[in-house]
């Protein structure tokens, strides 16, 4: 038995507030939202993250989030919107189904989603492109 939480809300069996549906995504708000019109697009096929999801599933997923941005930003009368997805649980992940976060944002909404800035030593930053770009050999 499934008990992924969002698979339930896609097969209708937990409620939510829909405001999008195709094939392949379900685009809801979510119940406790970072500001108001937070935006969950959602696979409606269960994967955990980003690298197992197809790919064109996921292409289905962020063309989806790009029409449904710019309805979000123009019915709430938004400045900006972050565009993010958490993948595992060290990123944050809480519902390891692939879901894409829309968050509308406004000047000084108190949101603080940015990072501090991490600094590279002497070489390291060669060495560490040297291995991605290995791995995509
Ligand atoms: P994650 O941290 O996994 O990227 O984000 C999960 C999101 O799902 C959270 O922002 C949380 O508020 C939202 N969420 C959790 N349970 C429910 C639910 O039952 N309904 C809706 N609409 N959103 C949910
Ligand atoms: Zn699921």
């Amino acid at each position: 038995m499934n008990d992924c939480i969002f698979c339930k809300i896609i097969e209708k069996q937990i409620p939510s507030t829909i405001i999008y549906e195709d094939t392949v995504v379900l685009g809801i708000l979510d119940i406790n939202p970072a500001n108001k019109g937070h935006v969950l697009i959602i696979v409606k096929n269960h994967y955990p993250d980003t690298i197992t999801t197809p790919e064109d599933e996921f292409v289905s997923v962020m063309a989806a989030t790009k029409m449904i941005a710019k309805a979000t930003i123009t019915a709430l009368g938004a400045d900006a919107y972050n565009i993010i997805i958490n993948n595992g649980k060290a990123s944050g992940q809480v519902i390891p189904h692939l879901h894409v976060h829309i968050v509308p944002r406004f000047p000084d909404d108190g949101l603080h989603l940015e990072w501090p800035h991490k600094k590279y030593a002497e070489g390291e930053i060669d060495e560490i492109a040297g291995k991605i770009r290995g791995e995509l050999e």
